[in-house]
């Protein structure tokens, strides 16, 4: 066996499609990993915990303590009359390890052109540049896009540009770039709405302004989609209280995780996080002083 695969080399180097499927009630839920990113560790990815806290932490959950590993998943819910794509990755806009999520749509057996509509979890680039490419088409032409209301008015206001660090001015220009041509068409939704039925935005700022999470509800199953209330599960679900680089409001954010994280343990909810271990579905429970991500059996079929 070993040696088949060493005398096929790409073979051996490649993965399986990144999608995976499973049910909330009578929805089909399809995850679909836009990419892996893995960057060196650094001192202040996450704001109030040395370096050496941070290498504790990831060993504690036996991953590498010398570098940062980003997942990133989008999730299509099918519901016999809408395709619904949740979050819409980087697109071919960014660093190659990521822009997956066509390759992976096709391999799901869903066409780009057959989503209808798009619900956006908050303006960062890792969650919209892929509703449009490079050469500046629409990924999906026809597809509804929704928006969270206060992340809409923050993010297209330039005077909220000054004073930001330079990557987030950066952000400014990538919501022009992907949604100014579509402003009008774009719809924003309001926390405690029903974005979609069965799908109420939830509030979680402090990564963003308008940072929602969705409640994703059929037939008496939930599945809380968490987007980015808490990244990596081995810093910020066992520390909720630990402050990421990119979180724009730090109390906000700690209130919002702590918030959504404890009703997913005491309620014992699926949750999806969209940085989370592909495919990043699972349940969380307390630990300790923080909580710990528990993923979902794999099941063989849907
Ligand atoms: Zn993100």
């Amino acid at each position: 066996m070993a040696a088949d695969l060493r005398s096929h080399p790409e073979a051996a180097r490649a993965q399986a499609p990144g999608f995976y499927r499973y049910r909330v009630g009578d929805l089909l839920v399809t995850a679909l990993n836009d990419g892996v990113l893995t960057r060196p560790l650094q001192e202040g990815f996450v704001r109030n915990a040395s370096l050496a806290e941070i290498k504790a932490a990831l060993k504690e959950s036996f991953v590498s303590d010398e570098q940062v590993t980003t997942s990133m998943t989008p999730l299509v819910i099918e519901d016999g009359r809408d395709v619904i794509l949740i979050d819409a990755g980087m697109g071919d806009n960014g660093p190659p390890a990521l822009g997956h999520l066509l390759t992976n749509l096709g391999a799901a057996g869903i066409a780009p052109a057959a989503v209808t509509k798009i619900v956006i979890s908050h303006l960062h680039p890792d969650h919209i540049s892929g509703l449009r490419s490079k050469s500046g088409a629409l990924v999906s032409e026809n597809a509804d896009i929704f928006v969270p209301e206060p992340d809409w008015a923050f993010w297209t206001d330039d005077d909220n540009r000054s004073g930001l660090p330079e990557g987030a001015a950066a952000n400014f220009d990538n919501v022009r770039r992907v949604l100014g041509p579509i402003a009008n068409e774009v719809r924003r939704y309001r926390w405690g709405e029903a974005v979609l039925p069965g799908i109420t935005a939830v509030a979680a700022p402090g990564h963003t302004p308008g940072h929602t999470a969705l409640m994703i509800e059929s037939a008496g199953q939930r599945l809380l989609f968490l987007a980015d209330t808490a990244g990596q599960p081995p810093l910020f679900v066992r520390h909720p209280n630990w402050i990421l680089a990119h979180d724009m409001d730090a109390a906000q954010a700690c209130e919002s995780r702590v918030r959504l994280l404890s009703e997913a343990a005491d309620s014992r909810l699926q949750v999806a996080g969209y940085h989370f271990p592909f495919p990043c579905v699972g349940y969380i429970e307390r630990a300790g002083g923080g909580f710990r991500f528990v993923p979902a059996e794999w099941r063989p079929t849907v």
